[in-house]
């Protein structure tokens, strides 16, 4: 059983090809500036990466490439060995609570929801009508990153703004990385043999978020709107008082939607030293005694501390802390300053251990830390190729 994993962007396409008997991934890869000069390939297969420049005018272009090459590289016999098709979509609003099997009407929806993601939902079109066009009789299926917080409660997830501007426009919370969130809550749930518990899951990449999740319900999260909110992140600058916008736009004679272009792209980790929104920069900055990256360092830490402690007391306590994605799974820094923080908690863990571990599923606490503190490498194309799964044999 073969299934194909897709991430559309505007002008990319990921892909990861995975044999579902071993959950294993056979072949992956990136296909950048589609409909640019200069588009090229790049695929990973039997530990080589195969690099082309290749004109790609268009999605259906690079889905024909894709599998011109799985074929040539006899990755695959023919197009009838692919099983399944599943895409990573973004944005499914109120509607999508879990994953689909892709109809035209998901397809509209996507489109109509289009204000709400507008870099991410046109893009994951795209994708569909490519993948559509080439496997028209193959099961595809779409797997939101919304959809996991969809059982988050109206007093989480309203904000205290007019109630009209929910009820008219759908401002609200609803949360992202939610396939990251489930996959993690699915792993520790299989690893520890049980479902009952209360877990914080830290998401902590270049885009940060976290969740708290009640016996495997997520009840709330900090991203919201947007993925602009909640914990400082590499770029972004996570919650601010929004009366800065105008005071900005006055002073550096912008537009609105100029500052909120700051607040995701220049602010962060990034605006903060002045160096790098990149952790390993910041790190490295710090040995150089860099005040500013100290500050950065410090400050993001706290933000994902101040959001456990809030989660704690609306959970009503927690067994197990995880962190996950590239800060989360690789810096033992990061890990240990914020289970320091949390020190108040009855947190504790195993320094040496913290240390040696990168990028692996690891419980870092000790025997009588009060909380279980685990990392938990994310895999979402996994879930996305498992969810696929689920409704190629129903
Ligand atoms: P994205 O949100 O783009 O999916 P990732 O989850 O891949 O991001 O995380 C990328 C970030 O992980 C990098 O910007 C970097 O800050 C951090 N990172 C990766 N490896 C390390 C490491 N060894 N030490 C510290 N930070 C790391």
């Amino acid at each position: 059983m073969k299934i194909i994993c897709v991430n559309a962007g505007s002008s990319s396409l990921k892909f990861s090809l995975f044999n579902m008997e071993k959950e294993e991934v056979i072949a992956s890869g990136l296909f950048e500036r589609i409909g640019m000069n200069n588009s090229n390939s790049v695929i990973k297969y039997n530990g080589q990466r195969i690099e082309h420049e290749v004109e790609m005018k268009d999605h259906t272009d690079a889905v024909n490439v894709l599998f011109d090459k799985l074929i040539s590289l006899n990755i695959i016999d023919s197009l009838s060995e692919i099983d399944g098709v599943g895409h990573r979509l973004v944005h499914g609003k109120d509607k999508y609570s879990d994953s689909v099997v892709i109809t035209d009407e998901v397809v509209k929806d996507l489109l109509q929801f289009k204000e709400f993601a507008p870099l991410h939902n046109p893009a994951n079109v795209l994708g569909i009508n490519a993948f559509r066009e080439k496997l028209p009789n193959v099961v595809m299926v779409g797997v939101f990153d919304t959809a996991f917080h969809h059982t988050i409660e109206e007093e989480n997830y309203l904000y205290a703004t007019p109630y009209d501007w929910y009820k008219d426009y759908g401002v609200r919370k609803y949360g992202f990385h939610g396939t990251s969130h489930r996959y993690i809550t699915e792993t520790l749930t299989n690893k520890l043999g049980k479902k009952d518990f209360k877990l914080i899951n830290c998401h902590i990449g270049n885009g940060a978020s976290l969740a708290a999740i009640n016996n495997g319900k997520c009840i709330n999260t900090t991203m919201g709107f947007t993925p602009l909110s909640g914990v400082i992140m590499g770029t972004r600058s996570g919650d601010i008082d929004p009366s800065i916008i105008p005071y900005v736009m006055e002073k550096e004679g912008m537009n609105a939607n100029e500052v909120v272009d700051e607040l995701n792209k220049t602010s962060g980790l990034l605006g903060i030293s002045g160096k790098s929104g990149d952790m390993r920069d910041i790190l490295a900055g710090m040995d150089e005694r860099d005040s500013r990256c100290y500050l950065a360092f410090n400050k993001y830490c706290r933000s994902v501390t101040n959001y456990i402690a809030s989660y704690y007391v609306e959970l009503g306590g927690v067994d197990v802390i995880s962190f996950t994605a590239g800060v989360g799974e690789n810096s033992a820094p990061f890990r240990k300053m914020v289970c320091d923080n949390l020190e108040c908690l009855g947190v504790k863990i195993d320094y040496d251990k913290n240390d040696t571990i990168l990028g692996e599923f690891a419980k870092i606490s000790t025997d009588d830390s009060k909380i279980d503190v685990y990392v938990v490498p994310t895999d979402e194309e996994l879930l996305i190729a498992r969810d696929t799964l689920k409704f190629i044999e129903n």
